[in-house]
């Protein structure tokens, strides 16, 4: 089932993000972990993918595929342009299409540290990506939105400008980076709304686990704290189990504020940590009850 279709039909849409696990051997670990997501029964997981084939990105497809025809639910698989050729972009939308994963998360990713190999691609931003999968046809694309704008946009009008190239090239839906401060995601939807995006816009939301996960996310992402993250991070500093309790019930929070203001959807990035998406999700099941 194309995913644009689950946000015509139900309001929210719940969907966990999880990532192949780095070693190879690791595959029983994801299939436990899949196994307990599926459980709490998510309207989709998303599947991420290592930029310029980086990590363990060759198996995002069979990941997919698992989640699809294992455990019957529906996949999103991401895929990235930066350094790829066309050939290879068509080699894994047949491969894709094989194993009936009908869904993909169109993204440019960034060159990871370390890569060897050439950084000259077909694609040069994401829109590029989107416009190929379309023209192939047969997929319905997901991309991604920045409600405190893209870290390497300067200019805050060329966010909305750029995401409006997202929808010209045929992007479904757009699913957003994450944020702790929901009045950050509400201005930009309206900002978004107002510059012509009409997609549905999706908030990703990731509960702070560790002090080290923030401070990542800063300077990675470029999100701004409220002050009571930084009030939570400062009480567990030398507590990482309470930190992480109280990153859950932060996140939590959110989640219920954004169910409130009749979001299209939740995104949970899980980490794929079982717990967290459960503790998310009970708060739903509570909420919508
Ligand atoms: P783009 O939309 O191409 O934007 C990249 C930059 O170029 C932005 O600054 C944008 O403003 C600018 N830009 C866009 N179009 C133009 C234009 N026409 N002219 C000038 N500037 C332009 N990364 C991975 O490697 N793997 C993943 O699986 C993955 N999953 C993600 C999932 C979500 C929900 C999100 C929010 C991000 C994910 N990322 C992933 C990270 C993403 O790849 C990076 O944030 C990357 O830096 C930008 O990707 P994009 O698709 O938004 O790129």
């Amino acid at each position: 089932m194309y995913i644009k279709k689950l946000y015509q039909i139900k309001r929210p849409v719940l969907s966990f993000e999880t990532f192949p696990p780095k070693q190879q051997s690791a595959l029983e670990t994801i299939t436990d972990t899949l196994g307990q997501l599926t459980a709490l029964h998510p309207d989709f997981i998303s599947v991420t993918y290592g930029a310029g084939g980086s990590g363990n990105s060759g198996k995002t497809t069979e990941i997919a595929s698992m989640i699809k025809n294992e455990f019957g639910v529906e996949p999103l698989a991401h895929l990235t342009a930066i350094t790829a050729k066309r050939e290879t972009i068509h080699n894994t939308l047949a491969d894709l299409k094989a194993h009936n994963v009908q869904n993909i998360m169109a993204l440019r990713g960034d060159i990871p540290v370390g890569f060897e190999g050439d950084p000259n691609g077909d694609f040069v931003y994401a829109a590029d990506l989107i416009r190929e999968i379309k023209q192939v046809g047969g997929f319905c694309v997901g991309a991604a939105c920045y409600p405190e704008g893209h870290i390497d946009c300067d200019s805050l009008p060329n966010n909305y400008a750029h995401l409006l190239q997202k929808q010209e090239a045929g992007a479904d839906f757009l699913i957003s980076q994450l944020f702790f401060d929901n009045a950050q995601f509400y201005h930009f939807l309206e900002r978004a709304r107002r510059a012509g995006v009409t997609i549905p816009i999706v908030p990703g939301i990731m509960p702070m686990m560790s002090k080290s996960q923030v401070q990542r996310m800063i300077f990675t992402c470029g999100v701004s704290l409220p002050s009571r993250i930084i009030r939570i991070l400062h009480k567990y500093e030398n507590d990482p189990q309470s930190l992480e309790q109280a990153g859950i019930e932060y996140a939590c929070e959110q989640v219920t504020d954004l169910i409130k203001n009749d979001v299209d959807g939740i995104h949970i990035y899980t980490m794929n940590k079982p717990q967290v998406a459960a503790a998310c999700k009970s708060r739903i099941d509570f909420l919508l009850k």
